[in-house]
């Protein structure tokens, strides 16, 4: 395979110049700041919030180093994943021009992105059994194929998608490969981020938004090369993550029992839930999963969501979405949750 980063990279980001904050200006140590036309004075808040936070992030990633065993330089957070997906369209997609593979159903972001950048999506949808169909991808590939994205575990589905079949993309696709791992914490495959040595056209995201409880932080990660890391923060907004985020990920990222006992609870109360729902007459499948959801092709999808709605209780309707024909997707809840939503649906029951 022939990769060359540069030859990816649109015009545009290569010629400009980024922004330059006072923050990034001057990194040492000093006492007396008078140079960001922050509030001296402080603010009604305590800590330092008077203060732009810090742009590169870089006590936090110093703790994420440590857990994810990659080197600080090789590591991007964006406010969520969806700032890193919208970052890679930017660098390396031209508007009207390139286009980004997804293997559907999959993570709807992929496509949002794309469409707000003005860049095509070329599809090829997942096999029946929801894995990669390589052939069709090799021959959908053009010379306007910037992006790859995989979702592993994927969501709807929730399974992982062959290891093989993604070895495969990243030793023949001169692109970029994003694979996206915000399940990886539920499944007993292993990360890609030890192949990053490997591959420098590989992008690994993971997130806190799920196993590690802080959806409402909105911290996501990105491991890369260090030139691809280069690239994100030369085109992120300066301070991305801001000062709350960055202060209570560090607290929170000193907790990893917390997560490992949840993602125990959450694989053991999946296995349960899967077991209940396959009682159901109604239902057809129960897709095995290796994510925090099971997704549950049932009869009349549709009537047992709105029926689960007037209840109170709210799963996805994935109904409408290829290769999804009457399905649900239903998230672990906590076990008493889940025992009223295995009540409601008991009256589906067969005997
Ligand atoms: C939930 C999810 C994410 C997380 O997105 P954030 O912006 O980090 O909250 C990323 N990718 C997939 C496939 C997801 O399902």
């Amino acid at each position: 395979m022939n990769f060359n980063l540069n030859s990816l990279v649109r015009e545009n980001i290569k010629k400009m110049t980024p922004y330059s904050s006072a923050r990034h200006e001057f990194s040492g140590s000093a006492s007396i700041f008078l140079d960001a036309n922050e509030n001296s004075f402080g603010s009604p808040l305590p800590d330092n919030f008077n203060r732009y936070p810090d742009p590169l992030q870089l006590p936090v990633k110093e703790k994420l180093s440590k857990i994810k065993g990659v080197p600080v330089q090789n590591i991007f957070l964006g406010n969520g994943s969806d700032e890193a997906i919208d970052l890679f369209y930017r660098i390396f997609c031209a508007p009207g021009r390139d286009n980004a593979m997804i293997f559907p159903p999959t993570y709807g972001m992929y496509e949002v992105c794309a469409e707000m950048n003005d860049v095509k999506v070329n599809k090829v949808n997942l096999t029946k059994d929801f894995q990669l169909n390589i052939d069709a991808i090799e021959t959908a590939i053009d010379p306007f194929t910037k992006l790859i994205f995989i979702c592993s575990p994927n969501n709807p589905t929730g399974n992982s998608i062959n290891r093989a079949d993604v070895e495969i993309i990243l030793n023949n696709f001169e692109g970029i490969v994003i694979i996206d791992e915000a399940y990886i914490n539920y499944s007993k495959q292993k990360s890609f981020i030890p192949e990053l040595t490997e591959y420098p056209n590989l992008i690994v995201m993971q997130t806190l938004s799920k196993a590690w409880g802080l959806a409402g932080l909105r911290l996501g990660m990105a491991f890369a090369s260090r030139p691809i890391i280069e690239l994100m923060n030369k085109v992120k907004y300066p301070y991305n993550i801001n000062s709350a985020t960055q202060l209570l990920a560090l607290e929170a990222l000193d907790n990893i029992e917390w997560v490992n006992e949840h993602i125990a609870t959450t694989v053991t109360e999946r296995e349960k839930l899967r077991n209940e729902l396959l009682s159901l007459a109604a239902t057809e499948v129960v897709y095995p999963s290796d994510a925090n959801f099971l997704l549950v092709k049932i009869k009349a999808a549709r009537r047992i969501y709105e029926e689960l709605c007037d209840k109170g209780i709210i799963v996805r309707d994935r109904s409408k979405v290829v290769l999804c024909d009457d399905s649900l997707r239903i998230t672990i809840g906590t076990p008493e949750e889940n025992k009223q939503l295995i009540k409601e649906l008991s009256k589906y029951k067969s005997n």
